[in-house]
């Protein structure tokens, strides 16, 4: 999908936070700055919310879970290093602004979400967009999404206790993960590859994230 030139009252902010937040922090990726540029962040947040929408940190989105600092998306998508023919499973749509994001970066989207109800706040905004290349499914995406397994890159953007094995297996060989892996206070946003049959870790940076529940991530009362 292309979101075409947005112009509505936050084209100025939008610009602005991509120069100040991203650019100048070290975000290099003209694709990655080019979409944030496009998407409209304001629509995926509450009304409340709107003119906060493209401030320097996360922000609220309901049940508990927020929508990621823009500076953060942005690093996991420029590590993600998508191409435009690639098929990219999310993990922990929330708002779904990521997902508008991957879909304008890659060729297909499938993000899962354990909370219907963002699910389905994030689908309408997705629609009036005109995303067609995204699928949002809900459930524990801790496991994966087996039935349109392998993917060429995996984006989690909830803390799990470990790389949750089932996520490693559907990953393509070849293929590009990104996940916050620790415990709730702080954790390291890893990159994990799937070189000639072996597993290999980076570590990218420190961040905290809300849990990732679910068979694979926490248990409920973490
Ligand atoms: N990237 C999102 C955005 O742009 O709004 C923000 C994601 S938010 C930080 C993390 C999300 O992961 C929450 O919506 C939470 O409900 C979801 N989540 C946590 N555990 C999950 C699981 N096992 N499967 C699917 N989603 C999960």
């Amino acid at each position: 999908m292309t979101i075409g030139v947005q112009s509505d009252r936050f084209v100025a902010q939008r610009q602005k936070m991509v120069a100040a937040q991203l650019r100048a922090r070290g975000i290099r990726d003209e694709r990655v700055l080019a979409a944030m540029g496009r998407v409209p962040r304001h629509l995926f947040v509450a009304d409340e919310y709107r003119d906060s929408a493209y401030e320097d940190h996360p922000l609220p989105i309901g049940d508990g879970q927020t929508i990621s600092q823009p500076y953060i998306v942005a690093f996991m998508l420029e590590a993600l290093a998508l191409d435009a023919s690639e098929t990219v499973l999310e993990i922990g749509t929330g708002s779904g602004y990521q997902t508008a994001l991957l879909a304008e970066l890659a060729r297909q989207v499938y993000s899962v979400e354990r909370i219907e109800s963002l699910a389905l706040k994030a689908e309408a905004i997705l629609q009036r967009l005109g995303c067609s290349n995204a699928s949002l499914i809900v459930g524990d995406g801790s496991r994966g999404l087996s039935e349109h397994a392998p993917f060429d890159a995996i984006v989690v953007s909830a803390a799990a206790p470990r790389v949750p094995q089932p996520l490693l297996e559907q990953l393509r060989e070849g293929g590009r993960m990104v996940i916050p892996v620790g415990p709730a206070d702080a954790q390291e946003l890893q990159l994990v590859r799937k070189p000639e049959g072996r597993t290999v870790v980076t570590n990218l940076e420190g961040c905290r994230f809300v849990p990732l529940i679910g068979e694979q991530g926490y248990g409920e009362g973490w």
